[in-house]
């Protein structure tokens, strides 16, 4: 027993398991394995590869940026059931990731979300003053450049290219994606 196991989030998860068995549409099985999966592989490290890499081959750049699913699969991450955008950060152009709803999010290039995502202070003042808010992160932004929020669903879910910081030229891909955090995934940091 652990010790979420009392929480009533873990009673209503195992009655929807149970469900999901009794409809026939997952095997217990078939959830203990894709739930050891994405505890095992889902890490930012795989977002911050997929970044490393649209930073040095333009060629992927632009296919992460046209089909994000097949980008993703390309590094071995082509197990998402959602569709995957990709939107990059500009000189003129920052973007910042939520989901108003709930905490839809690309789970398995992420990992976990923090808590602050979920909290519904972020959730709702992300799209009413997303300046006010990055500035809380500590992102201040010229005011030439735009900002975009993009509000994911379950359906279809984003990760932020950040812009490349400049005197990186000589970084090969594993130290480049070492600079690139969580938050440069979500739009809350510049990288
Ligand atoms: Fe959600």
């Amino acid at each position: 027993m652990t010790e979420h196991d009392d929480l009533p989030v873990a009673a209503r998860v195992r009655r929807l398991e149970e469900r999901l068995i009794e409809a026939g549409l997952a095997s217990d099985a078939e959830i203990d394995e894709f739930l050891s999966r994405l505890y095992a592989e889902a890490d930012p490290v795989n977002g911050a590869r997929m970044v490393a890499r649209a930073w040095t081959d333009p060629e992927y750049r632009s296919r992460l940026l046209s089909d994000g699913n097949a980008a993703a699969a390309e590094l071995g991450f082509g197990w998402m059931n959602y569709q995957l955008r990709v939107v990059a950060n500009s000189t003129v152009l920052h973007n910042v990731i939520v989901c108003t709803l709930c905490s839809c999010y690309p789970v398995s290039l992420l990992g976990p979300s923090p808590g602050w995502y979920k909290s519904f202070a972020y959730r709702s003042r992300t799209v009413r003053e997303p300046r006010a808010v990055l500035a809380e992160f500590g992102v201040s932004l010229d005011a030439d450049v735009s900002v975009s929020v993009w509000d994911s669903t379950s359906e279809a879910r984003y990760m932020v290219l950040p812009v490349r910081p400049a005197g990186t030229e000589s970084l090969g891909l594993d130290e480049l994606a070492r600079l690139v955090t969580l938050n440069g995934l979500i739009g809350t940091a510049l990288v």
